[in-house]
């Protein structure tokens, strides 16, 4: 284990300098709020970095917040009304970038704590992108197949003049697939039946293969996961083949990264949904679990493994310890009870700053999630590029080419550890700055 390398004054002047940044742009600040705790991080790194006061603000107020309202028709005849959100944050490095989701839990702040991390990611991973992000509110497990689609289709049409394949492009994320990535892109193409339908489908990524999506899509957060782990793990003395994990959440990451680890040889050992925990010492079948999850939505009775409270579940020792659920999950409470060495964030924000102060004292480290969760990304800017050449690649050049990305970016935040002698986490949000501020330096501010 790593000792904590902040120093508590540089902590503590930190929380002075948002709190100055807060004030000036008028925000008041809630310790609770997961925008307000995303700008206390980036202004943590912007002043290690000795980012211009300037871009400071700049970079923690979002371009463009856009709510909109739109009905829909229900399947009894009735009409909904739905509200939306898209956050354009930054798009300093190129167009707009960023998935929505569909979810009964989200509101403004949410999605530009979002925002921010997928500007901040796609920095990092070097792909030419800003960062945006986007929600509708609603419950897709409640929803028909036609409802869904319904919504999707009128939220196309209420934000299609702030979106567009050099503009804004949207993508998946919680409660959305390749699905509504069509049904989003078709809706799209008719909206604007002018322009170039080939180049028009890179409007949005995460679309199904026969519509112009990319191979290795789905899998891709999982699997720039696993690159970085690949990458990181060596210099804490852990092999891949020989660890055991424990896996938090079980959606589209989780399910990949742990079966993607199961076929390097590690051991999953523990697991938790919003169904249950299971545990089994001698390892879960990964795939019998996939299968078993699906058809049962959620991992709650699978007989091959023993269940476990959730609090047991943050108790087991493992060598490594992956998050992959919905945000701030890792609170301090949950922080004071993980027993591994290492955490690797596989979403946006799973600790909050708590929970990460808990870690720090505790000598955890962090694998931030601007880094390991950026494989998505990654992918959808293969797929808008192969949507612009009309070249598609094979899924050896996407894996080949994922590498590349994922590894130069771990090496980026191993760089800035040492040069700002700081956390991880941090680390991972300076690297970032440091390249977009370059081009702030460069470009300088209009007029
Ligand atoms: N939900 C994805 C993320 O958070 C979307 C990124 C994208 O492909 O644009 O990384």
């Amino acid at each position: 284990m790593h000792s904590p390398d902040q120093p508590p004054d540089i902590a503590s002047q930190t929380s002075q300098l948002a709190a100055s940044v807060f004030e000036e742009l008028h925000i008041v600040p809630v310790a609770s709020n997961p925008f307000h705790q995303t700008i206390e991080r980036v202004v943590r790194a912007a002043q290690l970095i000795d980012l211009p006061h300037h871009q400071k603000l700049i970079f923690v107020q979002p371009n463009n917040e856009i709510i909109v309202h739109f009905p829909v028709l229900m399947d009894d005849g009735h009409h909904q009304i739905f509200k939306g959100y898209r956050v354009q944050h930054n798009n300093a490095l190129g167009p707009y970038k960023g998935g929505f989701r569909f979810h009964p839990r989200i509101c403004l702040d949410g999605a530009k704590s979002l925002a921010v991390l997928m500007t901040l990611k796609s920095a990092l991973v070097r792909v030419p992108f800003g960062g945006s992000s986007g929600a509708v509110k609603c419950n897709p497990h409640e929803l028909s197949n036609e409802e869904l689609m319904r919504i999707t289709r009128r939220f196309c049409s209420s934000i299609s003049n702030h979106i567009g394949p050099d503009y804004d492009i949207p993508a998946p994320d919680l409660g959305t697939d390749k699905q509504i990535m069509a049904w989003f892109v078709d809706t799209y193409q008719r909206l604007t039946p002018d322009h170039d339908q080939q180049n028009s489908r890179g409007v949005i990524t995460g679309k199904p293969i026969e519509l112009g999506g990319s191979l290795g899509r789905e899998k891709a957060c999982g699997q720039g996961l696993v690159y970085v782990l690949d990458e990181m793990l060596p210099d804490f003395g852990i092999d891949i083949e020989n660890m055991n994990f424990s896996m938090l959440g079980f959606g589209n990451v989780g399910i990949w990264t742990a079966q993607l680890l199961e076929d390097m040889g590690a051991k999953m050992v523990a697991v938790s949904d919003e169904t249950g925990s299971l545990h089994n010492h001698a390892g879960i079948n990964v795939k019998a679990l996939i299968r078993y999850s699906e058809k049962n939505r959620g991992i709650a009775g699978f007989p091959d493994a023993e269940e476990i409270s959730t609090d047991d579940f943050y108790r087991r020792e493992v060598d490594l310890f992956i998050s992959a659920a919905v945000e701030h999950l890792i609170d301090g409470e949950k922080a004071a009870l993980i027993n591994a060495p290492i955490i690797a964030e596989g979403g946006n924000a799973q600790v909050t700053s708590e929970g990460e102060a808990v870690l720090t004292q505790r000598g955890i480290e962090t694998l931030p999630d601007i880094l390991c969760s950026a494989g998505g990304v990654t992918v959808s800017y293969f797929e808008w590029v192969q949507n612009r050449s009309l070249h598609y690649w094979s899924i050896q050049e996407v894996d080949t080419q994922l590498r590349n990305h994922m590894v130069l970016a771990a090496r980026r935040v191993k760089v800035a550890r040492v040069r700002y002698e700081c956390d991880l986490r941090t680390a991972a949000v300076c690297a970032a700055l440091d390249h977009i501020g370059k081009v702030y330096d460069w470009r300088g501010i209009f007029p």
